[in-house]
């Protein structure tokens, strides 16, 4: 039977599965069975999954596993950053599992990856999708202290307030979220902030709307906004499936209400399309 996806058995496709085994790490593509994800390995846009595979929180609609996290590979840092400078790509997404386990929440490791990127090549771009990282400002702040390392720190609200305690690890909180993002501009304000809100758990749209407006407050810049689907039994079930025509009008209001960037659909997740937000990445580098 014909896959309904793009399956992803491309060239470049087998680059990147050969640089995920090479290195174990993976990529949120196959971990969260993303249905892009033939699409964007064949036009060399992977998110890699780093400090995992295992996460050591639970949120519920959440396809990553869950377990004793790994040992984080620092000795193989700088072969997997130059294999990654090797790639046709000039936006790097990358994403994390949360590592209640580390001291840094695995903040040395990604500076350390990030560094040697963006050594080797100078003129790339990368977003990183974090966790709270335990919701200590230092980290935070020293994974952006330095100018222009991370381009786009990314930190997902998930959900409106009203369903977090139900959607997300107890150890998440919709008020920490926002407080990532507000402390992430005041840390360096020429970092774009991006979230990401989930459909299909239940919420209303007034409470989706409030929830742009709370991002907004902290200063959040891109938004994505996607339909959950539920990717195992074990996983929440879905309440409520938008239309194209629903996402549209959110994409709409968001864009109204001052989001600089907005990307909303069915299959729209926080990498989705994200390179085009170099236009404004380079019109605030000169900002601070
Ligand atoms: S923190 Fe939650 S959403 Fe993020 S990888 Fe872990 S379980 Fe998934």
């Amino acid at each position: 039977m014909k896959s309904k996806f793009f399956f992803p058995d491309g060239q470049n496709s087998a680059l990147v599965r050969k640089l995920t085994k090479q290195y174990s790490v993976s990529t949120v593509c196959q971990e969260a069975r993303c249905p892009n994800r033939g699409l964007c390995w064949e036009n060399l846009s992977a998110t890699f999954l780093l400090l995992g595979p295992y996460c050591t929180r639970s949120c519920r609609f959440c396809y990553v596993k869950k377990g004793k996290p790994s040992e984080v590979d620092y000795l193989n840092i700088d072969k997997f950053a130059s294999s990654l400078a090797n790639l046709n790509i000039k936006y790097y997404t990358f994403t994390m599992v949360t590592r209640d386990d580390l001291p840094d929440h695995g903040v040395y490791y990604l500076k350390s990856l990030f560094y040697k990127i963006k050594e080797a090549k100078p003129d790339s771009y990368i977003e990183v999708l974090i966790s709270d990282l335990g919701g200590d400002y230092k980290n935070l702040y020293n994974l952006l202290k330095d100018k222009d390392l991370v381009d786009v720190l990314a930190h997902n609200i998930e959900t409106v307030k009203r369903l977090t305690p139900l959607i997300r690890d107890k150890r998440f909180s919709y008020e920490k979220s926002l407080q990532v993002l507000y402390n992430a501009k005041q840390i360096r304000n020429n970092v774009i902030t991006k979230s990401s809100i989930i459909l299909g758990f239940g919420e209303e749209k007034e409470e989706v709307f409030e929830t742009m407006d709370d991002l907004l407050k902290v200063n959040c810049q891109a938004l994505t906004i996607g339909q959950y689907f539920r990717p195992s039994l074990k996983n929440i079930e879905v309440k409520k499936v938008y239309s194209d025509q629903e996402f549209e009008l959110f994409e709409k209001v968001a864009l109204e209400k001052g989001f600089l960037f907005v990307k909303a659909g069915k299959n729209v997740r926080t990498s989705y399309k994200a390179y085009e937000i170099i236009k404004i990445i380079d019109s605030l580098k000169n900002l601070k």
